[in-house]
């Protein structure tokens, strides 16, 4: 019998089984709803702290269970990530952010979107090219658009992966590096990272104010920020407090819940025009 961490297997695991049939389940759910358009993007705001303007936004996919549930991404794209199933659906992203990127700029709201990637997609060959082809035929400008890819996932593999960054880069587009502080290897890159933008994760965020090592992080990825000319974000600024903290390390941009949840795109194109 198959051994976990050294113990010997317990004969019969239900726990197992039924994270299994779990998985199974969902997995063909979620073949369905991408077929079936059941996969959304809402956008959340980025501000500029200060001014409290909006700036940009990100795209979060969510998933409209048949049952009337929302389902959130951080149960379905581990699924989709090991099923084969992710390309399809950051390719479906992408194609909402194009169309909703559209439609803000006819309603006269130019402001960037960002869109999130995961490493398999960059690693598979011939994503990229799609990805860049299905970009160009949207006419849309490229500097509207972001790429956003996890620091350790973007870890993995540098080398191929950080010359497909370049060149959005190189087209105008934005990349950011999300997570930022979390990972293990992007400093030993730092002066040559493929990015326009660091993400400091919402873990050190969430705790600025109560831990010395989370200031101090924050402040190191601010002056990395500087002294290599990356632009740096804050994600999951909850609080007032974190807010002013921010202000006063001299980090400029944050989004979080504190200026607003990520919302669906007419609500977003309102929030953007009430806060231009
Ligand atoms: P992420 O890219 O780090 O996205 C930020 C997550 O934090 C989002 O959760 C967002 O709703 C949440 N958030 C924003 N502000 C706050 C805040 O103030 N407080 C707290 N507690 N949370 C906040 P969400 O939408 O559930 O997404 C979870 C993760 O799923 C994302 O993390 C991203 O890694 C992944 N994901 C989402 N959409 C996509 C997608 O289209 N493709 C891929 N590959 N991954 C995606
Ligand atoms: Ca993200
Ligand atoms: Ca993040
Ligand atoms: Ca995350």
């Amino acid at each position: 019998a198959a051994k976990r961490n050294g113990q010997p297997a317990a004969e019969y695991d239900h726990t197992q089984e039924q994270q299994m049939r779990n998985r199974y389940g969902l997995l063909n759910e979620l073949r369905q709803a991408l077929q079936s358009q059941a996969l959304q993007i809402v956008l959340q705001p980025k501000v500029e702290l200060v001014s409290g303007q909006a700036v940009g936004f990100e795209a979060l996919v969510r998933w409209q269970h048949p049952d009337g549930r929302v389902i959130t991404p951080d149960t379905f794209i581990p699924v989709a990530e090991t099923a084969g199933l992710i390309s399809k659906l950051d390719m479906n992203v992408l194609q909402q952010t194009l169309s909703v990127c559209r439609d803000f700029l006819q309603q006269g709201v130019a402001l960037p979107i960002s869109f999130n990637t995961s490493s398999i997609d960059l690693l598979q060959p011939g994503y990229f090219d799609e990805m860049l082809a299905v970009i160009r035929q949207s006419g849309l400008p490229l500097e509207l658009l972001e790429l956003e890819v996890t620091e350790s996932q973007a870890m993995v593999e540098y080398r191929s992966i950080a010359h497909q960054l370049r060149t959005l880069i190189a087209l105008g587009m934005g990349v950011s590096i999300d997570d930022f502080g979390t990972g293990y290897s992007s400093l030993a890159h730092i002066t040559d990272l493929a990015a326009s933008v660091l993400k400091i994760d919402r873990t050190f965020i969430s705790r600025l104010g109560e831990s010395d090592d989370a200031n101090h992080i924050v402040d190191m990825i601010l002056r990395l920020g500087d002294r290599f000319g990356f632009q740096v974000i804050a994600e999951g600024v909850e609080t007032e407090q974190q807010r002013q903290l921010l202000i006063e390390k001299g980090c400029r941009y944050a989004q979080g819940y504190l200026f607003s949840r990520p919302l669906p795109p007419e609500q977003a194109l309102a929030w953007a025009q009430a806060h231009a």
